[in-house]
């Protein structure tokens, strides 16, 4: 099927032949004959990327009549972004048709301009409601000889609280008038619109209702959440030439990923409510120019931010909101490409993963988070891939060639590789010295603390003996408790932190160290046992109140660690960025540990 056998007429089919498009997508193929030959109305459920601008757009432009200067067609949408978008997009299908005039009309900018405008003539107008209804109080934006009207992302428009001002809209248009409906999802309140204003609504729906475009992968991470954001920067850095939307719930949390990631060294900006207009302008524009290659985001300020070929999706959490999730992941794997939805989640957010999955038909694919090892490899390779692609520009080179070569001309090109590739290698692995393994284990754990309670008989033997050596100290040392461990994010190198930053004077040597999921113990001179003690009580590790006492032989850490965690896990609901510290930190040198 072409455009052509759709009906499309030769300007318009001249003009998206010059953007590329081949063969009409699924959505065009359904909607653009439909409303060029049937009388009924259209509901369709189509998310963004489904093509569905070009599905009214074409068809709208062809239905217009330039010589009668009067608004014929209107498009609402819900955002100002979108209205831009969807102009922009009709300026380009209407490339051969230069009598047609496209107005957005939206708020925020110059209703003066918008009034003249109008007044000198605009045959289809694509407006959010608030502004639309403004004009047409003011008498300027007359509705009498519409006969196209289209709602798209009907479900925003409800969610944003359009519903009133849609039906005041609506009021001012004929009735003998196409009206098409696009909508990502079908709430009752689309069905009482078609119901109340459409006529027989023929309904399409693109895909199955709410599934997940078919070409992006679906994948997640889980870890505690408090690592999330260090699982964040292992994703970025183990896709050299990401370019995608992060998305947050919160504007706080959309600020403080995106400040992080700067702080650390990304090319990322956030995007959000609290921006002013212009800032959300230069924003999405360098974004759009890949200026900026990573955007945090929340959903509501991501909307009509149109961008193909974005690489990646990542969900910093899951939405509450199934509906929200297939949004996201639309935004990916657009117009044939492929794509990744990622989501970084921690294990009480499977339930939630499941509910997604039933609802995309599609499940997730579990991921390691990605070792420094795989990451380093894989920066070598793309700097390797880089080399190798690079442009080289001769004439400007010659200038300066002739130096550098005296200076590096004794190296073999055997060497000169190493060297290159050493520059990247020593900062990263500088940077990923010592980095936790941030997987989320949720049996291993579970199971290890069941053994230590002695309910394997056949291994319990063994693991006693192992917890009795784990309990004793070596020769001239004291065996210390303390009630932090890898699920606090605590290692051997925030232990000696710990103890250089709160013993004032004193060099404490310290011996063995066993780190477990919830508890530490480790060996210190016997003179010092008492002070390492003293010293540890009380301090505040990454939000957590420590406890240290000189370990008992027989005593169980394990159950008691376990029962203070188990009480404690809550803070696994709490956005916790506690742990960046650890990251960024490790960049400088040293660990930290926060103090009340
Ligand atoms: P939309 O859902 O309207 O936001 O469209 C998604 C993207 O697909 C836009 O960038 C369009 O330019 C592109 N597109 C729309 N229709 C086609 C087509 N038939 N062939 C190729 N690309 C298309």
């Amino acid at each position: 099927m072409t455009f052509e056998e759709l009906g499309v007429d030769e300007p318009l089919l001249r003009a998206i032949e010059e953007l590329g498009f081949e063969q009409p997508m699924p959505v065009q193929a359904q909607v653009i004959p439909h409303l060029l030959n049937e009388e009924s109305d259209v509901v369709a459920l189509a998310q963004t990327g489904t093509g569905k601008t070009a599905a009214f757009g074409l068809p709208t432009l062809q239905r217009i009549v330039p010589k009668n200067h009067v608004p014929q067609a209107l498009i609402l949408a819900p955002t100002r972004e979108l209205c831009l978008q969807i102009a922009a997009d009709l300026a380009d299908f209407s490339k051969y048709l230069p009598e047609v005039n496209v107005l957005p009309v939206y708020g925020g900018s110059s209703i003066e301009s918008q009034i003249r405008s109008l007044r000198k003539g605009v045959h289809i107008i694509v407006a959010t409601p608030g502004r639309l209804i403004d004009l047409i109080n003011r008498g300027v934006a007359i509705l009498d000889d519409v006969h196209t009207v289209i709602l798209d992302e009907a479900d925003e428009m409800l969610n944003m609280g359009f519903l009133d001002s849609i039906n005041e809209i609506l009021d001012h248009v004929p009735v003998q008038r196409k009206m098409l409906m696009f909508s990502a999802t079908m709430p009752a309140e689309i069905d009482k619109i078609a119901k109340t204003y459409m006529h027989d609504p023929v309904e399409f729906v693109v895909g199955t209702r709410n599934e997940g475009a078919t070409n992006v992968k679906h994948i997640y991470y889980m870890v505690n959440a408090r690592d999330k954001y260090l699982a964040l920067k292992r994703v970025v850095d183990y896709t050299p030439g990401i370019y995608g939307i992060v998305f947050c719930r919160t504007r706080r949390d959309t600020q403080e990923i995106a400040d992080q990631l700067c702080q650390d060294g990304y090319n990322a900006e956030a995007l959000h409510g609290d921006l002013s207009q212009q800032q959300r302008d230069i924003v999405m524009k360098k974004f759009r120019d890949c200026v900026v290659r990573l955007l945090v985001a929340t959903d509501v300020a991501a909307r009509g931010l149109d961008v193909d070929n974005l690489t990646h999706v990542i969900n910093y959490g899951l939405p509450e909101d199934t509906a929200v999730y297939t949004h996201r992941s639309g935004r990916t794997g657009r117009a044939g490409k492929t794509g990744v939805s990622v989501a970084i989640i921690h294990s009480r957010e499977k339930g939630r993963l499941k509910d997604i999955e039933r609802i995309i038909s599609k499940s997730f694919e579990r991921k390691e988070v990605p070792t420094p090892n795989r990451i380093i490899e894989k920066q070598l390779y793309s700097l390797a891939d880089k080399i190798e692609k690079v442009e080289v520009n001769d004439a400007e080179m010659e200038n300066y060639l002739p130096g550098v070569i005296k200076k590096l001309g004794w190296l073999s090109a055997d060497d000169l590789i190493r060297r290159v590739l050493s520059l990247e290698f020593q900062r990263l692995l500088d940077y990923y010295k010592d980095a936790p393994v941030i997987d989320f284990v949720e049996s291993k754990s579970s199971k290890k603390e069941k053994n230590e309670k002695g309910s394997n008989k056949d291994r319990g033997g063994n693991r006693s003996d192992k917890e009795k050596d784990r309990r004793s100290a070596e020769k001239g040392m004291e065996r210390i408790y303390v009630n932090l461990g890898k699920n606090d994010g605590f290692y051997a190198g925030n232990l000696i932190d710990l103890l250089n930053k709160n013993i004032d004077g004193a060099r404490i040597e310290v011996g063995r160290i066993d780190l477990m999921p919830n508890y530490s113990l480790f060996d210190i001179k016997k003179r010092d046992a008492r002070l390492v003690v003293n010293s540890l009580k009380g301090l505040d590790f990454m939000g957590k109140r420590v406890y240290s006492e000189i370990a008992e032989a027989d005593k169980n850490y394990a159950r008691a660690a376990g029962r203070k965690s188990r009480k404690s896990n809550d803070d696994d609901f709490a956005p916790d960025f506690s742990n960046r510290n650890f990251d960024r930190k490790r960049k400088g040198g040293g660990r930290k540990s926060r103090k009340k």
